[in-house]
């Protein structure tokens, strides 16, 4: 019996494997013809500033619409679109578009704000990055300030020399930068210093258990005064509840980007958003934001 439910067990993960391995060579075969067959889409996330309630920026988010497999989720394809290489040119596709996209709802009369990529490590690692990113403004017309670019933790703890040149770089050319999914990798305070980051981006699992695990919140609050402490603005990702809320705003964390506000948006919806310019309500005791802010 033992050695049948080996045998089974295997055949189990060989057959696992196998889907796996198929599931991964088709995604790998449609994702390049994603761009030229326009399967791809930008949604965008709202940033909301804790203290005012304003709405302060946007994250952009790639999406893949396909025909038969629907819609397939980032966790699925940016891992196969890193190790194929072809994150490189959907990465130039999603600066681009997202540049264009933030100058049209400028054009159209909307507040200016600042629209944040994320760049994935392969990308990081590309001569051509600067050069790129430098073209997309252009060609846009955006200015600088109102781009930024997310690179997660590992990647610039990954080979800190290079990745400070390259931060510094993309810093002379007035965009933002930040740290992402922070707390998950390793980082060491030393090389933190050397980083001119604009923000650190507390990863959602924090802010997901911070509420009723004690060691956790002792990680938020340290996370946020040390952020603080170093110059950088800090902001929760994956923020779900009123409870987490009401708590990030107790231990003074700038800015927050979650469901609890919206989930990301696509283009349309988040031009509407912005033009109902709906926020959060003030934190108590803040004036509201020369904005209308009304109650979630
Ligand atoms: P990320 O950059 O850390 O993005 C945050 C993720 O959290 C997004 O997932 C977002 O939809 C999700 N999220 C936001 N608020 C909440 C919330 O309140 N609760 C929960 N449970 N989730 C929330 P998404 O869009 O599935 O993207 C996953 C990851 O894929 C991103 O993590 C990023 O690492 C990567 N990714 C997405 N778009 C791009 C892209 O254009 N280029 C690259 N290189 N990576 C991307
Ligand atoms: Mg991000
Ligand atoms: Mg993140
Ligand atoms: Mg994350």
């Amino acid at each position: 019996r033992a050695k049948e439910s080996g045998r089974n067990q295997l055949q189990f993960y060989e057959a696992a494997m196998h889907s796996r391995i198929a599931e991964r060579t088709m995604i790998e075969a449609e994702l390049r013809h994603a761009l030229a067959r326009d399967q791809l889409r930008l949604h965008y996330q709202p940033k909301v500033d804790l203290r005012t309630g304003a709405v302060v920026g946007m994250e952009a988010l790639l999406r893949w619409q396909h025909p038969t497999l629907g819609m397939v989720s980032p966790a699925r394809f940016i891992g196969v679109a890193e190790e194929t290489g072809l994150i490189v040119e959907i990465g130039r596709w999603v600066t681009r578009t997202a540049c264009f996209q933030n100058m049209a709802w400028q054009q159209a009369g909307l507040t200016p704000l600042r629209v944040a990529v994320n760049v994935s490590a392969r990308q990081f690692r590309d001569p051509g990055l600067r050069r790129e990113v430098q073209a997309a403004l252009s060609d846009s017309g955006l200015d600088p300030r109102y781009l930024e670019l997310e690179l997660t933790e590992s990647l610039v703890m990954h080979n800190v020399d290079g990745a400070v040149a390259v931060v510094k770089e993309l810093k002379r050319m007035g965009i933002a930068l930040s740290i992402d999914d922070f707390g998950t990798g390793y980082s060491s305070l030393a090389y933190l210093k050397l980083f001119p980051v604009d923000y650190l981006k507390i990863d959602q699992s924090f802010v997901r258990e911070m509420l009723t695990e004690p060691k956790v919140a002792a990680i938020v609050r340290s996370v946020i005064a040390l952020g603080q402490s170093l110059g950088f603005k800090v902001i929760a990702e994956g923020v779900e509840t009123e409870a987490q809320l009401a708590y990030l705003r107790r231990h003074q964390c700038d800015d927050m980007q979650g469901y609890l506000f919206s989930k990301p948006l696509p283009a349309d919806g988040f031009g509407e958003l912005l033009r109902s310019e709906r926020g959060l309500a003030p934190a108590p005791g803040e004036t509201p934001a020369d904005q209308q802010t009304l109650l979630l």
